[in-house]
């Protein structure tokens, strides 16, 4: 099987990994091209210049920023994939983009799978991710053994759609437990409670989390690397938002921290973790 991946940032690299850990990668391609050549040099792949590049390829693999990002690969890979190709998309993008992005395909005799992932870049980097999946089984069936490279679980949740609603779920949890971490940890500080001792007895009791595990020490130390961007999560909160309004369910707890990101993003760390949020609830 021939694999394609566009987007080598800090989920689709580590992906990208293990696909050719696994004698999967053929050809890798990337906005900044030079990440590509980089990464083709270091794994003896391809890098691609244009989508041309891929006409080999049984799958490829977008792993990329946004809606506009997905939409733009699957427009110039739409022409260029043969028949029976396969397109599974991991970014974070809203239902409607999925939906476009699989009807394009669909035209070209070209599947394609909304795949969102969650398990942060140690998921991806320890091939733990959690897949949430919209599309046909057959297609599915054509992606399993590259998505089982990198993934703990993969679930077809639905149609073409349903993988990128579960993903916006999953986001209203990620923005809650964000908040509430960084809202008592900062208190923690202020209380002068000594972070060795907190962190561990917090996590072993009814609090304990991934985030606060995995980004608690850190952003007591004033390390905020991604991660994932605080500028990722604020167009996650975008999508979610229109999507609970559009529901008629609460928006509470997505408004709130959709203030708070684009308060951060607007303050200058669009690049940093979301973790940098400790940073506003140092304040009252
Ligand atoms: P990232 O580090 O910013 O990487 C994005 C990569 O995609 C960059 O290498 C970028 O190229 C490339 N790219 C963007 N637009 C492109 C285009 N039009 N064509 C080709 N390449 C393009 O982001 P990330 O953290 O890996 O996240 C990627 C996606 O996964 C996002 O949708 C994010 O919301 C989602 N996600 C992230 C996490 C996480 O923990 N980080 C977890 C789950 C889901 P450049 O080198 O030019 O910037």
């Amino acid at each position: 099987m021939n694999v394609g991946f566009i987007g080598l940032g800090a989920m689709g690299e580590p992906m990208a990994r293990h696909l050719h850990r696994h004698g999967l990668l053929t050809v890798v391609g990337n906005r900044t091209r030079s990440k590509a050549e980089r990464l083709a040099r270091e794994l003896n792949a391809r890098a691609a210049g244009a989508a041309a590049d891929f006409a080999d390829c049984d799958l490829v693999v977008l792993c990329v920023s946004a809606d506009a990002d997905v939409l733009e690969n699957v427009a110039v890979l739409a022409p260029v994939l043969r028949t029976g190709a396969v397109v599974i998309d991991h970014s974070t993008v809203s239902v409607d983009t999925a939906r476009a992005a699989a009807e394009q395909l669909a035209a070209h005799g070209i599947g394609f799978l909304d795949a969102p992932v969650s398990g942060g870049v140690e998921g991806a980097r320890n091939g733990k991710l959690s897949v949430m999946v919209g599309g046909r089984q057959t297609d599915l069936d054509q992606a399993d053994t590259a998505l089982q490279s990198y993934a703990a679980r993969i679930t077809l949740m639905g149609d073409s759609g349903a993988g990128q609603a579960t993903k916006a779920v999953n986001q209203v949890l990620v923005a809650g437990i964000n908040e509430a971490v960084c809202e008592g940890l900062a208190l923690g500080e202020r209380l002068g409670l000594d972070p060795v001792r907190l962190l561990p007895t917090l996590a072993a009791g009814a609090a304990g989390n991934w985030f606060l595990d995995k980004r608690g020490a850190t952003m007591l130390r004033d390390e905020f690397v991604p991660g994932f961007k605080c500028a990722h999560l604020l167009k996650d909160l975008h999508i979610v938002q229109g999507m609970a309004r559009a529901a008629g369910t609460s928006t509470a707890v997505i408004d709130q921290a959709l203030a708070d990101y684009a308060a951060l993003t607007q303050a200058g760390h669009g690049d940093a973790d979301t973790s940098a949020l400790i940073l506003r609830k140092r304040m009252p």
